[in-house]
């Protein structure tokens, strides 16, 4: 699901290749059903010239669990399971088939073990839904990075970690700068490429225990545990150069200049996570203020109110 290191806490999902293992998921289930259907009706009909196929070789679910390993389906714990209960059913079918093949009808027992199995893989099948819609529901659509609604509760984790552990712990604010311009000169559909680059581009400069949602419109929040305000400061320092030097252009090659200016704040046990967040606002708006593409950490002096 991610291409990040392993100790990385990164939220970032494609969710367009989400929604494509999503639907080849469900169209791996109806042919699971299907081969079920047609197997059990040939095993209560029996006819020897055309007798039932109980194998998995013969359902397009094996095709599909095969190549889906990859897929953003594969990370999560349900995926194993319906693999092996898939194959138990086949495995039972097999069973059922042999014994029909010699003389015998589907006893009770045979009916029941098979409905057991058909029923733990709906369940799992059901599960496995889930867990990505879940996923799905905590990520920004058009970047990846983990929406608002899942970040408040993971600041007030990371709040709590730092104030348990006395370590510090940053936020940092991002906005870009005269972004409605780049809307307005470029269309909408190029200002939601840049949204994606500078998304990307923080992502690969920031640091792999740091944690970066889309906070708004075209602003990124980024959570910065165990940094004090110098190592905040720098990793946002970084953040700045690396969208200031994006490169980016029209597809007839107009360049897009791109910049953002950054606000730093400290989350403390003095302060609710608003607060701090109100803090770095403030530091980001005095960066506007100062003439935008740069890095301003809150300071106790710092009285000013946000523009209007
Ligand atoms: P400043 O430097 O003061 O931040 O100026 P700004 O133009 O970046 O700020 P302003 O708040 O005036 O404009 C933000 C714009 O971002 C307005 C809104 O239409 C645009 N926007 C918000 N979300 C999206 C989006 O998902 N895609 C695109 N393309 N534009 C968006
Ligand atoms: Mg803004
Ligand atoms: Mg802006």
């Amino acid at each position: 699901m991610t291409s990040e290191p392993e100790d990385s806490t990164q939220i970032h999902v494609q969710t367009e290749q989400v929604f494509a293992s999503l639907a080849a998921y469900q169209h791996a289930l109806t042919s699971h059903v299907d081969w079920l259907q047609s197997w059990y009706s040939s095993v209560l009909n029996w006819d020897d010239q055309a007798r039932p196929t109980p194998g998995a070789g013969h359902c397009r679910f094996t095709n599909w669990y095969e190549g889906a390993g990859q897929s953003a389906l594969a990370g999560y714990p349900a995926f194993a399971e319906l693999g092996q209960l898939h194959l138990e059913i086949h495995a039972k079918a097999e069973q059922i088939t042999e014994r029909a093949a010699d003389g015998h009808t589907v006893t009770t027992s045979d009916y029941e073990s098979m409905m057991a199995l058909v029923l733990a893989f709906s369940t799992t099948a059901q599960g496995l839904e889930r867990d990505t819609w879940r996923t799905l529901a905590t990520v920004d659509a058009l970047t990846g990075l983990g929406n608002r609604q899942t970040m408040m509760s993971h600041l007030i984790g990371e709040r709590d970690r730092a104030i348990r552990l006395k370590q510090p712990c940053c936020v940092g604010l991002a906005d870009i700068d005269h972004f409605k311009r780049i809307n307005d000169t470029h269309g909408h559909a190029v200002g939601d490429r840049v949204l994606r680059a500078v998304a990307e581009a923080l992502r690969h400069t920031v640091r792999p225990y740091d944690v970066l949602y889309r906070y708004g419109g075209e602003e990124f929040l980024v959570c910065l545990p165990a940094a004090t305000q110098e190592a905040g400061l720098h990793v946002l320092e970084r953040m700045r150069a690396a969208v200031a030097g994006l490169n980016l252009t029209t597809a007839t090659g107009q360049p897009i200049p791109v910049t953002a200016s950054f606000g730093l704040a400290e989350l403390s046990a003095d302060l609710s996570v608003e607060e701090s967040l109100d803090r770095a606002d403030i530091a980001l708006y005095d960066g506007k203020r100062g003439g935008r593409n740069r890095v301003i950490a809150w300071s106790q002096d710092d009285k000013s109110d946000k523009p209007g």
